[in-house]
């Protein structure tokens, strides 16, 4: 039997994510031991009664001790803090990673706090769902996905290499960005469509008070699809956007120019218009059914 790639993992937050990472490294035997901690006592009895993890506790630092690998698991803007509670416990060697969905805000909050000799390699896999919590992990969730590593310019090599493996093992394809690109690439990828759904379900909701929820009763294919995003967990999209804010709202800038200008050729009956962008568009979903991203 091959060795497992790392002896000890420790996972702090064991929510979707985390719950993930733990089914699908179980699933692959890339760890001896994988043990978690998160905030409240009622999130680690569950993950306990699921049996995610061989053990999940509420006190952070003490779950990190011996750790060759901690990945933090918390909503972005809880990533500096957790940082600052568990760097007196981490191992020499170790690496530490995240895999929160904003990168520079949390390299700037997490690194100040971590000791020299830890590894720190940010990450992000590009997989979730709308569902949020331990019940909501599955192993399967990284499978055929993106994960972007974000390493820093003193991050170590090997330490890299490593987690990108780890990645790998997990299911996931793998990419190496800077943080600052990895924002501005999400800002219109993932960032601006939650942004937009958002609000769309927010103006149908106001409009069905006028309407007597006849908006709600009729919602059809497109705007259920919203009303699926927009469920989405409000404290980690409240984060990304408090964590984002630069690129989101250069991205939003240019997406509201574009809408002034389809709301233009609508007033001025300019079909070609129309037609001409809905084709193009088209042609973008194709070419991400070809990618198998969709
Ligand atoms: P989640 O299901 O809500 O789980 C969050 C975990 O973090 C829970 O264990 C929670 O603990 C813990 N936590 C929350 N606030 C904390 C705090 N202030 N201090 C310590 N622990 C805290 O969230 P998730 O969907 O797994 O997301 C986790 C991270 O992954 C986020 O940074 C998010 O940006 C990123 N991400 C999410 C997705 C997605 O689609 N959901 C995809 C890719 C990346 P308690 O339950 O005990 O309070």
């Amino acid at each position: 039997m091959t060795k497992p790639l790392f002896d000890k993992i420790a996972l702090i937050g064991i929510g979707l994510i985390g719950g993930s990472i733990a089914l699908a490294a179980r699933r692959g035997g890339l760890a001896t031991r994988i043990v978690a901690a998160t905030r409240s006592e009622e999130t680690a009895a569950t993950a306990n009664r699921l049996k995610l993890v061989d053990h999940c506790g509420t006190d952070l630092a003490a779950a990190c001790e011996d750790a060759d690998l901690v990945i933090v698991c918390t909503p972005v803007g809880a990533c500096g803090e957790a940082a600052r509670t568990i760097a007196p416990r981490l191992k020499p060697g170790c690496i530490v990673s995240d895999v929160g969905s904003v990168k520079q805000a949390v390299v700037d909050a997490m690194k100040p706090h971590l000791p020299a000799g830890v590894h720190f390699v940010p990450a992000h896999p590009v997989a979730g769902t709308e569902n949020s919590g331990p019940e909501a992990g599955f192993a399967e969730l990284f499978d055929g996905r993106w994960t972007i590593l974000t390493p820093l310019p003193d991050s170590d090599p090997a330490a890299v290499d490593k987690l990108e493996t780890f990645w790998k093992a997990l299911g996931s394809l793998t990419q190496r960005l800077d943080p600052a690109d990895h924002d501005r690439i999400l800002a219109i990828t993932s960032h601006l469509p939650h942004l937009i759904a958002y609000a769309i379900v927010g103006t149908a909701d106001d409009l069905a008070g006028h309407l007597n929820s006849e908006v709600l009763r009729f919602a059809a294919g497109g705007f259920r699809d919203f009303t699926r995003i927009a469920a989405s967990d409000p404290t980690m999209w409240r984060d990304v956007f408090m964590n984002n804010r630069e690129a989101v709202l250069e991205t939003l800038g240019r997406f509201q120019e574009d809408l002034f200008y389809l709301q233009r050729a609508i007033r001025w009956g300019e079909g070609d218009k129309l037609f001409e962008l809905f084709t193009r568009t088209r042609e973008i979903r194709r070419a991400l059914i070809h990618l198998n991203q969709a």
